[in-house]
């Protein structure tokens, strides 16, 4: 498993995740707090200049009040100079109502300014100095005085009163610019900050996502690379169930040709589509032979030689194909297939020969070389079994056949005889048993050297099995004595058979080193089961003294045993 899909990868990922949780929710929180303070702070401010506002408002009715009074004393002053200049009473009652006028005011004013003590003194004085120009007007009548004297007093008055409250309204406006200043900073920080905190949220949200991403695609690669390992096991699971019920097969089989047909049926069902061959060596090592094939490989020559298999050549699996690999083998009669591989089918260090596949299509190439390894193990264990059984084969044969002729040996000639007898007696047939002695083989021997005695012996065992049924058994009995089984035959026909095979050893001409070894002849006695002979031992007994009685006769004959009926009579030569 790659390294980014390490368990502890895929363990960390859900806890960087689950760190903006968290995150997002002191985030939240801060927001929260932050947005709800500069409420409050903007709603004090809000409140502040509302006060303010109120304030100036206040302060503009003070001062258009205090105007109002100074025209009404100006009104009062130019009617009393007028009256002075007339003596018109309408003027001095002009006088007089503004006078009354300014009374009124004038306690409008000290109501106005009742909260703040200073304006409220001086407003007193003013209401003080108007009582007295009022009352002066009063008794004016008939007088060409002007109250100058009172008036400037008021304009004094009025004056000062003017300028606190000036004062004021230039203070209050003061106040009203910084709050709405503060006001202005408290927006424009606020919205600065919102902006970072929207702006660091984004990040950590961009920053979670591409992480979740990145966790979602580990994920899948991860789920992915899952899917192929299960794939795999699964694979290797049925792979290994193969070659199970493979290798219990080939454990049953007896015969070498019973393996090698077992591991092709195996490796068809392995390879739906393929075709293919096992070749095996010949049993003398020089050319090699089709032994099973399925599927009609094309153009595949039964009988090539060894080298020309490039699998052979280099000792293993060998896979030719178009582009990877150009040089065809040349165990082929016609144009070689494109797509094929040889596997050397070798054991113990010997070779025993190769299996061939072949491969019509691309598609069924490609799934034998994604099984490739499971082919090899399949092969290598059909070797091994083919050379156990090669090897068993051997073993068996050695220890029931003569080493010199290749013949039966004594042993296996008892296990026969017996095995015979005992079917005869089933089926109620007949058998008969010939006993075959060279005559004066000692010659041989004594004259050629007993090399020549060997290679008589050996011509001799060919010879009877050129001359007998498969179904009959040829044995050397010891030394130059042979005995021939035949199973199923009456006496007449055993005879006749004897005869020819003495007949036919009459005729060998036997050569060592060029150099010929002189005439051989035989002896044969012939006893019968179940008549005479009723067991092994007197059936061997039986045609162990006819033998002897074509000896004595003088040798080269058939004797047939004493005791048998209608042919007692040996034929003499
Ligand atoms: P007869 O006609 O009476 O059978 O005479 P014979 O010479 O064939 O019989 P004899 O029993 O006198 O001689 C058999 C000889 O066969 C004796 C033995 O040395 C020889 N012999 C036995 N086994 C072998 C063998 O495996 N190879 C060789 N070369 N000689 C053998
Ligand atoms: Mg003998
Ligand atoms: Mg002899």
């Amino acid at each position: 498993m790659s390294e980014n899909l390490s368990i502890e990868n895929i363990l960390r990922a859900p806890m960087r995740v689950g760190r903006v949780i968290p995150l997002l929710i002191l985030s939240a929180i801060g927001a929260v707090v932050f947005t709800c303070t500069v409420a409050v702070v903007e709603y004090e401010n809000n409140q502040h200049m509302a006060d303010v506002k109120g304030w100036l408002e206040h302060s503009h009715n003070v001062l258009n009040v205090i105007q109002t009074q100074g025209q009404r004393l100006d009104r009062v002053g130019s009617s009393m100079q007028l009256y002075k200049l007339t003596g018109d009473d309408r003027y001095l009652g002009n006088a007089q109502t503004s006078a009354a006028a300014m009374r009124v005011s004038v306690e409008n004013l000290e109501t106005l300014l009742r909260d703040n003590p200073s304006q409220s003194q001086n407003a007193k004085e003013l209401d003080t100095h108007v009582d007295t120009l009022a009352h002066v007007l009063e008794n004016a009548k008939g007088s060409k005085e002007v109250p100058d004297r009172e008036i400037r007093s008021i304009r004094s008055a009025l004056s000062v009163l003017q300028n606190d409250e000036r004062a004021l309204l230039n203070q209050r406006g003061d106040d009203t610019q910084r709050a709405m200043t503060r006001s202005l900073v408290l927006g424009i920080v606020f919205l600065g900050l919102s902006l970072v905190v929207v702006v660091a949220l984004f990040i950590v949200l961009i920053r979670d996502a591409l992480r979740r991403r990145a966790f979602e695609e580990e994920i899948s690669i991860s789920n992915d690379n899952l899917e192929k390992t299960v794939e795999k096991l699964k694979r290797r699971s049925a792979d290994s169930v193969f070659l199970k019920s493979s290798r219990d097969e080939l454990q049953l089989c007896v015969t070498s040709l019973e393996a090698q047909k077992c591991t092709a049926r195996h490796l068809q069902e392995l390879l739906p589509g393929s075709r293919g061959a096992t070749v095996i060596l010949n049993n003398s090592h020089t050319l090699m032979e089709i032994l099973s094939t399925w599927g009609e490989p094309t153009a595949l020559s039964d009988g090539c030689a060894l080298e020309t298999c490039c699998g052979l050549r280099t000792g293993r699996a060998r896979w030719r194909k178009p582009g990877e690999s150009e040089i065809h083998c040349s165990h082929f009669v016609d144009t070689p297939p494109d797509n094929y591989l040889c596997i050397p089918l070798a054991a113990q260090g010997e070779t025993i020969g190769f299996t061939y596949l072949e491969f019509p299509t691309e598609e069924i190439a490609q799934w034998a070389c994604d099984r490739l390894v499971l082919i090899e193990e399949m092969v290598d264990l059909a070797s091994m079994t083919i050379a156990a059984l090669n090897l068993r084969a051997k073993l068996e044969s050695q220890s029931i056949r003569d080493v010199l002729t290749g013949l039966f040996n004594r042993r296996f000639m008892e296990v026969a005889l017996e095995r015979e007898l005992h079917r005869a007696t089933r089926r109620g047939s007949s058998l008969a048993v010939l006993l075959l002695d060279v005559d004066h083989f000692k010659n041989f021997n004594d004259t050629f050297g007993h090399e020549a005695g060997d290679v008589v012996l050996r011509e001799v065992g060919s010879s009877f099995l050129q001359a007998v049924r498969t179904e009959d058994i040829v044995c050397r009995y010891g030394g130059e004595e042979f005995v021939i089984i035949l199973p199923e035959i009456t006496v007449e026909m055993a005879f006749v058979r004897a005869e020819a095979i003495r007949e036919q050893i009459s005729r060998l001409r036997v050569h060592l080193k060029g150099q010929p070894l002189g005439h051989v002849s035989l002896s044969i006695g012939l006893a019968m089961y179940p008549h005479p002979a009723s067991s092994i031992t007197e059936l061997l007994r039986m045609a162990d003294h006819a033998l002897y009685d074509a000896k004595r006769a003088g040798r080269n004959r058939t004797a047939i045993a004493a005791e048998t009926p209608a042919l007692s009579l040996k034929n003499e030569h």
